[in-house]
């Protein structure tokens, strides 16, 4: 499918139209941002492994009755997804209480609740991403009671299935980021961004250890060794399965 206008030029990813109005082409890229656009850097591969940790995670999720994005992977960069209307929100999942949530509650990072926890966020850079609530989604439009009640249920669908997956590769899904949007093909509500490291935490089970995006934003060492670490206990456990 032939890639086209650039359509949108995030920090970390690119996306482009393609002939069909229904598709998008997705670009990871090398670089890596924390604390909204303040810490900045660029590790080479980095691109490459979220393309291909995502493309794994993402398809899981469609091969089990969960609608995402994704389509195809492409290359080493670039996936094929489908084109969306974005739900400007971001529903986020917590197996333990960490970072900003740890610090919100006063509780010790990494903390593990009787529960899990899902999060509603008002999807906005100037405002930082703040807590939004159901009953203020509404009145701003970004969407209904039945899709809220939708994004949920995805949310704690898709918590469960990648809890277990990473769960067997021996990773511990910490935390992890959602996002939504209307799908220009059936209008359904589908998950509408990545799925790795750099939107989940994820901890090495045997080890303790930080595989995500907290090596970048804590200054703990080497990031793209251990996102390539996820892929490869990610790849295994997906080929024996
Ligand atoms: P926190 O609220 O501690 O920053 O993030 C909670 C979880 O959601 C972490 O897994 C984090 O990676 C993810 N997350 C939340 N907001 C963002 C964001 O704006 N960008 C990225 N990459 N991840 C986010």
């Amino acid at each position: 499918m032939a890639k086209n206008e650039l359509i949108f030029n995030g920090n970390e990813k690119q996306v482009f139209s393609t002939d069909d109005p229904t598709r998008v082409i997705f670009r990871y890229k090398d670089v890596t941002t924390a604390y909204h656009g303040v810490k900045r850097a660029r590790f080479a591969g980095k691109g490459a492994l979220t393309n291909q940790i995502s493309a794994l995670l993402l398809g899981y999720l469609n091969e089990n009755g969960v609608e995402t994005h994704y389509i195809s992977t492409i290359d080493e960069r670039e996936q094929l997804c489908r084109m969306i209307e974005i739900i400007p929100l971001e529903v986020v999942f917590h197996n333990r209480i960490a970072g900003s949530l740890a610090t919100k509650l006063g509780v010790e990072d990494g903390m593990k609740p009787a529960n899990t926890i899902l999060d509603l966020c008002y999807n906005n850079d100037e405002l930082g991403d703040p807590l939004i609530n159901r009953d203020q989604a509404v009145a701003l439009n970004l969407a209904t009671y039945q899709e809220l009640d939708l994004m949920y249920d995805i949310v704690r669908r898709s918590g469960k299935l990648l809890t277990d997956l990473l769960h067997k590769a021996g990773i511990e899904l910490v935390d992890a980021k959602f996002e939504f949007g209307r799908a220009a093909d059936t209008g359904a509500i589908i998950i509408s961004d990545e799925l790795s490291p750099d939107t989940c935490r994820m901890w090495d089970e045997a080890t303790g250890e930080r595989l995500d995006k907290d090596r970048f934003r804590l200054d703990l060492g080497d990031m793209v060794d251990s996102y390539g670490i996820v892929l490869e206990k990610l790849k295994n456990v997906m080929e024996a399965e």
